[in-house]
């Protein structure tokens, strides 16, 4: 059976960044949990008034009532970063 190259490229990518996807939400949850440094808000594009409902309440890594496990200083609960991780 012959194999189509292209097709076979493709795969490897797509499990490439899902690989690496994986690794980075694993290493985001060891920091939180290992208590390494916290990201200032500025790297982490947080807002403290976000509109959509992707908001810091909602978010696994908030701790309330005004704070993050990976964003440091005052968090608000209506809030949002490039962090946010929706509780299950
Ligand atoms: S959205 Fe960002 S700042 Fe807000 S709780 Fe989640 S990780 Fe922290």
């Amino acid at each position: 059976m012959a194999v189509d190259l292209h097709q076979d490229r493709s795969r490897r990518q797509i499990l490439r960044l899902s690989v690496g996807g994986a690794l980075g939400g694993v290493a985001l949850t060891a920091c939180s949990t290992l208590g390494l440094p916290q990201v200032s808000k500025a790297d982490a594009n947080y807002v403290d008034r976000y509109r959509g409902p992707e908001q810091c309440e909602q978010c696994l890594h908030f701790v309330a009532p005004r704070g993050c496990t990976v964003v440091a200083g005052d968090i608000s609960p209506h809030g949002h970063s490039k962090f946010y991780l929706p509780k299950a």
